[in-house]
């Protein structure tokens, strides 16, 4: 179904000779019929530049890429910010995401909040 059969076997996990009496593992996918390489796939989106890509009714949870450029830059920060960890980092954001579907952009006031989280406290 999702076209990752092996070429090699066919996605049989199989080789035959031509006499069909004979089968061996086959060597291109160790028997699993699939493809080794699905490197192309599964890639994450955060180096992809912002599209008009939008999901009206799915709210889904996983990291998006902001869409607008302040948003792109407020990322940057979040994602090079020494003061967050992952967790905070991977919220802030969804936030971002979440914020601009919203609003459509991301408000000046958005930003100074994000951005005082980013920062050391003084
Ligand atoms: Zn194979």
């Amino acid at each position: 179904m999702d076209g990752e059969l092996c070429r090699v076997c066919g996605g049989d996990g199989r080789i035959g000779n031509s006499l069909g009496r004979s089968t061996a593992t086959c060597p291109g996918c160790h028997g699993s019929g699939r493809r080794a390489d699905t490197s192309s796939r599964f890639h994450d989106v955060t180096k992809t530049k912002p599209s008009h890509y939008r999901a009206p009714d799915a709210v889904s949870t996983g990291p998006k890429g902001p869409t607008t450029s302040e948003g792109v830059q407020l990322a940057l920060e979040v994602r090079a910010s020494a003061v967050l960890n992952e967790d905070a980092k991977t919220r802030l954001l969804a936030e971002i995401v979440n914020h601009e579907s919203t609003h459509g952009r991301c408000t000046k006031t958005f930003l100074k909040k994000v951005r005082k989280q980013t920062r050391p406290a003084p």
